[in-house]
């Protein structure tokens, strides 16, 4: 279980200077499904390489807090637990789909392939070349690749851009089961208000760049 907290006083590329994010302050609590959503273009894909390592700056804050016995554990352990799912699926296009999931793990470990791959209806497509499946299939693919190092922080990029409706509705389903089955702790980024109402349990709302938090709403629905 983890619990995120960041803090970007100014995060700002080398070869622009325009600053992207500002004064960006928040927690996000152990198991806590959040969205993050703004324009596009306002720096949150930035902000997730930065909670997950990728980009830096000075002056930044971002830790990770396992919540049950804390003691020992460094960032550096935290980020072994960090699942990131990209706007595109990122597949190694000439491994097959149990290979590009093989890649990430432990051979002890391989067993759990089918089991994984049957959660994200993809039971029979093992040994198929990511070019011989769907974009939809592809993507189940990213899903089941992030949760096979069962992931206590996972960040999710636009996951599902560019899907077609009923595929990306059937996709938000099975994320919102697997995140809620092991309490993962959820930094998703959109530009969907709907889709970030349907999933999220806080909306963290950013404004057009330098990016700002102006509203953050806390979202009480039943779930399915
Ligand atoms: P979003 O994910 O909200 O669409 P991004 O984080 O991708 O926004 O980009 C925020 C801003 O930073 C944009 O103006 C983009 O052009 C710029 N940007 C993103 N990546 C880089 C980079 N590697 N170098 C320079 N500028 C970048
Ligand atoms: P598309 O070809 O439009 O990208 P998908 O790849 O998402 O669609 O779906 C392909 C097939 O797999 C469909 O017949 C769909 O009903 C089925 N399917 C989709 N998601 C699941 C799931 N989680 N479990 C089992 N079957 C699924």
């Amino acid at each position: 279980m983890i619990e995120l907290s960041v803090a970007i006083k100014n995060k700002a590329y080398a070869n622009s200077k325009q600053t992207v994010l500002a004064q960006l302050d928040f927690t996000v609590k152990s198991g806590e499904f959040v969205a993050i959503i703004g324009p596009s273009g306002c720096g949150k894909s930035t902000l997730l390489n930065m909670i997950s390592g990728l980009e830096t700056c000075s002056g930044q804050h971002i830790s990770y807090n396992e919540s049950a016995n804390t003691e020992g554990n460094t960032n550096k352990d935290a980020l072994q637990q960090l699942g990131y799912i990209f706007q595109q699926p990122r597949l190694m296009p000439w491994l097959t789909v149990r290979e590009n999931i093989e890649l990430i793990l432990q051979a002890d470990q391989f067993d759990k392939i089918d089991d994984l791959l049957a959660q994200v209806g993809l039971a029979n497509e093992g040994d198929y070349f990511p070019s011989q499946l769907s974009g939809g299939m592809q993507r189940r693919v990213s899903i089941a690749r992030a949760f096979a190092i069962n992931p206590q922080l996972l960040l999710l990029d636009e996951p599902f851009n560019s899907l077609d409706a009923p595929t990306a509705a059937r996709l938000r389903q099975l994320l919102m089961d697997l995140c809620k089955q092991r309490s993962t702790t959820v930094v998703f980024v959109t530009h969907d208000l709907q889709e970030a109402v349907y999933l999220a349990d806080r909306i963290i709302f950013l404004s057009d760049s330098p990016s700002r938090i102006i509203h953050q709403s806390v979202i009480d629905l039943p779930r399915p």
